[in-house]
C-alpha cells in the first residue's frame, strides 16, 4: 500500500466505530482485542485491517468481525467488507518500522522500556475470596469426594496426583474448592509458590506475551511455580494455541513433580474441541466430580450460610428456598442474602410469605414445569373428585376441602400469587386462597391422618 492511498482513509470512522466497540464489549477486552487492531486501508469497498499476530486475527475474526463490518458499513455505505491480516509490522513494542505517518497515533501506545523488561509484573494469580476455605464448605454425599481429593493435594507435601481434576456444573464448588487448597497450602507452607488464575486469564496472558513477543518470560513465570491451578479449562477448548501452550506447560511441570490443579464444567472425555494428548493428559491423574446438590447438602449449605450472617432463619424458610432453588448454590445463597439483607434493613423477621414475596423473580425462574393444572389433577385423583369440581361452585365438603389442598399446594409449590391461583379455581377471589391456606395448615396440625395426605401429594408433586 503506498503512502498516497492511505492519506485517502478516513480515520475518523474507525475512531468513532472503536469508540463504540469500546462501549459495546468493555474497557478490558477492548484494550486487549480492538486497541491493538491498524487501520491499514480501504480498498474497492474492503477496509483492511492488521493485527500482530494469527493468534489475535483468529480472535478478532470469531468475536469482534461481524459487529466491527456492521458498524463500518452503517459509518460508510461504500464498505462491504473486511479483512484481517496478520502483519509482522504491526508492533506492540517499540520497533524500527514504526511508521512515522500521522496514522502512527492510530498504533497502540508502545510499552515503556521498563514494561518491557517485567512485562509480566501484573499479578498472575487471581485474588483469593477469603471466605472459600476448606472451612467453610459444607461436605455432603455429592462433593465428599472431590472435597477429600482437594483436601490431600492441599495437606500432602509430596504430589499425589497429578492433576487433580475438578469438575461439575455450575455454582457447585469447583472455584470454593481451588481457593480452600490455595489457602490451605498458604497456611502450612507459606514458602510454596501457587499460581491459582482462571483458564481465560492464561489465555490473555499468553497472548499479551505474544504480543510483547515475551514468551519465554511467560513460560518462566508458570514453570517456576509449585502449584498450578487453572478454573474452568473448558475455556481453552478450540483455542488452538493457548492450548498447545498450556500443553506444553502442563507436561514441563508435570515432569518436574510439580502440582496441578484443574477444574472445568466437564469431565476431560466430554470436554469438546480438546486435542486428543491434552485430553489424555488431563484424565491421567486424579477425575473427582462434584455431583448435583440433594436437598440435605442445600439444606446444609443453608444452614451454615445463614450462622455466618448471624440471623435468624426459620427452618421453614430454610427447607422452602431448598426445595426451590435446587441447582444452583450461587443462587441459592443470593436468596439467603436477599432475606437477610432486607430483614436487617427493615427490622423484620424472615418468614415463609416473605420470601415467597422478595423472591418471585428467582423463584419463578425456577419453578419447576409444575402447572396448577398439574396440581388439581393429582388431587381430584388423590381423593377421587372431578377435575371439573376444582373449578366448579359446589360447596359440598367432598369438594370443596381437595379444592382446598390444591390451593394450598399451589401456594407452596408454585410461585403463583394468590390471585392467580384464585382465577384457575373457577376465578375465586385471592381471599379465598387466603383461607384455604390457612384452614389447610390448621387441619394439618390437627388431623394426623389429613396431614400424611398432604406430605404424600406433596412428595408426588415434587418429583
Ligand atoms: P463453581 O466454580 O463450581 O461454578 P463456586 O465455587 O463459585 O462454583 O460456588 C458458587 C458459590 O456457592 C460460592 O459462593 C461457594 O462458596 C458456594 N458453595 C458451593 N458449594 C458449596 C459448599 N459445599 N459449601 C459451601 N458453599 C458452597
Ligand atoms: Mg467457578
Amino acid at each position: 500500500m503506498t503512502r498516497g492511498e492511505y492519506a485517502a482513509v478516513d480515520h475518523g470512522e474507525w475512531d468513532r466505530i472503536k469508540t463504540r466497540l469500546k462501549k459495546e464489549f468493555g474497557d478490558s477486552a477492548f484494550k486487549s482485542w480492538v486497541k491493538p487492531i491498524v487501520l491499514d486501508g480501504i480498498k474497492n469497498g474492503e477496509v483492511e485491517l492488521a493485527v500482530p499476530t494469527r493468534f489475535m486475527r483468529d480472535w478478532v475474526v470469531t468475536h469482534y468481525a461481524d459487529r466491527i463490518r456492521a458498524l463500518w458499513t452503517s459509518e460508510n455505505p461504500s464498505v462491504k467488507r473486511i479483512s484481517i491480516k496478520v502483519a509482522m509490522g504491526v508492533p506492540s513494542s517499540p520497533a524500527p518500522s514504526l511508521p512515522t505517518r500521522s496514522s502512527a497515533a492510530q498504533l497502540p501506545t508502545p510499552p515503556t522500556p521498563q514494561r518491557a523488561t517485567i512485562p509480566f509484573g501484573f499479578e498472575l494469580s487471581a485474588s483469593l475470596d477469603p471466605r472459600y476455605t476448606f472451612a467453610n464448605f459444607v461436605v455432603g454425599k455429592p462433593n465428599e469426594f472431590a472435597y477429600a481429593a482437594a483436601k490431600r493435594v492441599a495437606e500432602a507435601d509430596e504430589v499425589s496426583f497429578n492433576p487433580l481434576f475438578l469438575y461439575g456444573g455450575v455454582g457447585l464448588g469447583k472455584t470454593h474448592l481451588m481457593h480452600a487448597i490455595h489457602w490451605e497450602i498458604r497456611r502450612r507452607s507459606p514458602q510454596r509458590s501457587v499460581i491459582y488464575m482462571s483458564a481465560e486469564k492464561f489465555m490473555y496472558s499468553f497472548v499479551r506475551a505474544l504480543r510483547n513477543q515475551d514468551t519465554v518470560s511467560f513460560k518462566e513465570q508458570f514453570r517456576a511455580v509449585d502449584v498450578l491451578m487453572i478454573d474452568d479449562v473448558q475455556f481453552i477448548a478450540g483455542k488452538d494455541a493457548t492450548q498447545e501452550e498450556f500443553f506444553h506447560t502442563f507436561n514441563a511441570l508435570v515432569d518436574q513433580g510439580r502440582q496441578i490443579v484443574l477444574s472445568a464444567d466437564k469431565s476431560p472425555s466430554n470436554l469438546e474441541e480438546i486435542g486428543d494428548r491434552l485430553r489424555s493428559r488431563l484424565s491421567s491423574g486424579l477425575v473427582a466430580d462434584l455431583h448435583p446438590t440433594t436437598f440435605e447438602l442445600r439444606l446444609g449449605i443453608l444452614d451454615a450460610k445463614a450462622d455466618s450472617l448471624g440471623t435468624e432463619v426459620p427452618t421453614k424458610v430454610k427447607e422452602f428456598l431448598a426445595h426451590k432453588i435446587a441447582s444452583n448454590v450461587r443462587e441459592l445463597e443470593g436468596a439467603l442474602n436477599r432475606l437477610c439483607a432486607h430483614a436487617q434493613l427493615v427490622g423484620s423477621q424472615i418468614t415463609l410469605e416473605t420470601a415467597q414475596d422478595l423472591l418471585q423473580d428467582l423463584l419463578r425462574a425456577h419453578d419447576r414445569k409444575l402447572t396448577m393444572e398439574e396440581i388439581q389433577r393429582r388431587v381430584a385423583e388423590h381423593f377421587k373428585i372431578r377435575l371439573s369440581d376444582m373449578s366448579s361452585a359446589r360447596r359440598a365438603r367432598v369438594v370443596a376441602r381437595p379444592r382446598q389442598v390444591a390451593m394450598y399446594l399451589a401456594k407452596q409449590l408454585t410461585s403463583r400469587s394468590l390471585p392467580e391461583i384464585g382465577r384457575a379455581f373457577g376465578g375465586r377471589d385471592h381471599t379465598t386462597v387466603m383461607h384455604a391456606v390457612r384452614k389447610v395448615d390448621e387441619l394439618c396440625r390437627d388431623d394426623q391422618a389429613f396431614a400424611e395426605d398432604v406430605e404424600l401429594l406433596t412428595r408426588m408433586l415434587e418429583n
